[in-house]
């Protein structure tokens, strides 16, 4: 698979690109899409560049009923004078292959992936927004396509890469954000797909976000599985705390996505000398710290806004202000020195950006 070289299909009507101030995230995609197929007897195969097209797939595709598939997320950013960058996209291509091992879906080679995002991105280069904290989304995704209804791995897929520019998450400044504890409902399981980018996850996930939506609150935390007293994540997000001038985040346990933000969230504490911990927390330990005026900031950390601040916390029907309700001093420097690497203000200091 490493040598196969991509055929690229150019298309002939290109559409127009939308206007800065009004994008969102998500919603408009780019003119090309990359395409690659897999059989058990040619392995991955056939990688291709092809105008932004609907699929055909067969009603019967084991995707549309059992749910095998997975995905990733990551984003290309413009400097200034025109360069375009990834942010530690290895990363995501070894956290695809994780997914991969625990859904029974084929690896993918990474060198292999993320060449097909450079060449998918390069090619589609105008469409990255310029305006401060726009980027360019990349969704690589790979679902099973066989036609088959028994319940057993697929034995052929399609991997696919679609791109979509998309606005600034916070578009007047970062805003805390209120959240409440979720009690009733669960995200993963140790021993189930938590720690794996798969569309359940996500799916199981609406219905607690629905319901806490209508009262008013951005996300809800996740607790663990199990005792319902650990604290796993926050929406589709990891989770931090500053407690006592230490910061604590919940250590991976088999059912936290492990986020590439994250991962790097912790090298630059660590770089700076700030404490910083990987544990079981509970929700009584964030309230006696709370109730100890020890709770200093909170926030989530994602690709999508990088940090969130979390201003209020609603918790067995009290509301807990953090900070009064205002970013955190550690919150604010984390992201402005990921976003000032990612959008080459700031000195690269761990060789995170890939060029494209
Ligand atoms: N947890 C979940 C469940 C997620 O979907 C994401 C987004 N990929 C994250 C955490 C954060 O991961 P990352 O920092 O790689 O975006």
């Amino acid at each position: 698979m490493e040598n196969q070289e991509i055929q690229i299909t150019y298309t002939t009507t290109e559409k127009p690109k939308p206007n800065a101030e009004s994008l969102e995230f998500g919603k408009i995609f780019t003119d090309h899409m990359f395409i690659m197929d897999y059989s058990l007897e040619d392995g991955w195969h056939s990688p291709r560049i092809l105008p932004y097209q609907p699929i055909t797939l067969d009603p019967a595709a084991i995707v549309f009923h059992y749910g095998q598939t997975v995905f990733e997320g990551l984003k290309a950013y413009k400097t200034k004078d025109g360069h375009v960058r990834l942010f530690r996209p290895n990363k995501n291509m070894e956290r695809l292959n994780r997914s991969n091992r625990r859904l029974c879906i084929p690896e993918i080679d990474e060198e292999f992936a993320l060449q097909a995002i450079r060449e998918l991105v390069r090619l589609e280069k105008d469409w990255i927004p310029t305006a401060p904290g726009t980027s360019l989304y990349i969704r690589p995704f790979i679902i099973s396509t066989e036609p088959y209804l028994g319940v057993a791995p697929s034995k052929r897929y399609q991997f696919i890469i679609i791109l979509s520019p998309v606005g600034a998450y916070y578009k007047e400044g970062i805003n805390p954000v209120k959240i409440a504890v979720e009690q009733t409902f669960v995200r993963a399981v140790n021993g189930g797909t938590g720690e794996a980018k798969t569309a359940g996850n996500y799916a199981s996930s609406l219905k607690a976000q629905e319901l806490v939506a209508e009262k008013g609150y951005a996300q809800v935390l996740w607790l663990d599985g199990v005792e319902k007293k650990y604290i796993e994540e926050v929406g589709s997000m990891n989770m931090f705390f500053k407690v006592d001038g230490e910061v604590i985040t919940p250590s991976l346990n088999g059912s936290i996505l492990e986020g590439v933000t994250r991962n790097s969230v912790i090298t630059l504490l660590q770089h700076w000398g700030i404490p910083v911990i990987e544990k079981k927390i509970s929700i009584d330990e964030i309230y006696q710290a709370y109730k100890d005026g020890l709770l200093e900031e909170a926030f989530g950390t994602g690709t999508a806004a990088v940090i969130s601040p979390v201003g209020e916390l609603s918790w067995n029907g009290e509301k807990l202000a953090i900070n009064g309700g205002k970013i955190g001093e550690v919150s604010q420097r984390l992201y402005d020195t990921l976003t000032g690497i990612q959008y080459g203000t700031k000195e690269d200091t761990f060789n995170w950006i890939i060029e494209v």
